[in-house]
């Protein structure tokens, strides 16, 4: 079988393996939308961020797919997959292909696999998804530490210093927050859970990291309780 990068890595692993997760993106309802061949231009790897500050390419990924090179396409999928910023600049590909599109997908195959690349590889976002489940926002303005912005000179220790009387200054009230971007209301927490588990999301979440995927029903259980809901009971939920 034919390997675009003679020296691709997982050579123990087996090709019916490979062809196995290949399979499942090139089957993926989005897939022929994302491409139509490649001209090999390197229009894309110009507009990508990514291959800027790493070893990639989504060059790569458009030539590995349309190649049908499992080998190199297997090698991608446990390692350059997550260098891409999910930016999309590379759809200003001439023949209109969509190699962050097909990163998608791999990820998703990455994720829905189990794969332990894919684990090692988000294990920095369980944080990130913890609080956005907790609370309803990513980043809270109390990151802002001298400590971690060396480089903002004396402006950021002032900042952070006086942090509550900032954000005091802020116009609307939601925002006079320090732990938290901003107040996030209950029922949106609740319909944010709901997306997540009505897309799949939460699956995906339980297959890459179960303990955490644990701790999100009981942060969940518990706020649909004072709601006067039951988790088991999730149509009762939707219908209301
Ligand atoms: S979506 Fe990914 S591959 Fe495409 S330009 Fe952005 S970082 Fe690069
Ligand atoms: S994917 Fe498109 S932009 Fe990138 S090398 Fe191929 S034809 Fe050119």
């Amino acid at each position: 079988m034919f390997a675009l990068y003679k020296d691709a890595g997982y050579q123990d692993v087996l090709v019916e393996e490979k062809q196995a997760l290949f399979d499942q993106v090139t089957q993926d309802m989005r897939y022929p939308e994302t491409l139509y061949g490649c001209y090999e231009c390197g229009i894309c790897v110009a507009a990508c961020p990514s291959a800027r500050f790493y070893d990639f390419s989504p060059r790569v990924f458009a030539q590995v797919m349309a190649r049908e090179d499992v080998h190199t396409f297997y090698e991608l999928l446990n390692d350059s997959v997550w260098d891409c910023s999910q930016c999309f600049s590379c759809t200003c590909c001439p023949r209109e292909n969509n190699p962050g599109a097909i990163i998608t997908i791999m990820r998703e195959v990455a994720v829905n696999n189990g794969l332990a690349s894919a684990k090692e590889a988000l294990q920095a976002y369980s944080r990130i998804i913890f609080k956005i489940m907790s609370t309803g926002t990513q980043v809270s303005p109390d990151m802002l530490q001298p400590d971690f912005f060396p480089d903002w000179g004396q402006d950021v220790r002032d900042v952070a210093e006086n942090l509550d009387v900032w954000r005091r200054a802020i116009p609307p009230e939601t925002m006079h927050t320090v732990e938290l971007a901003w107040d996030v209301s209950e029922k949106t927490r609740l319909e944010l859970y709901m997306i997540w588990k009505l897309t799949g999301n939460l699956e995906m979440i339980e297959n890459i990291d179960e303990g955490l995927f644990m701790i999100l029903e009981e942060v969940m259980e518990e706020l649909l309780e004072e709601h006067g809901y039951d988790i088991d009971d999730f149509d009762n939920i939707l219908e209301d």
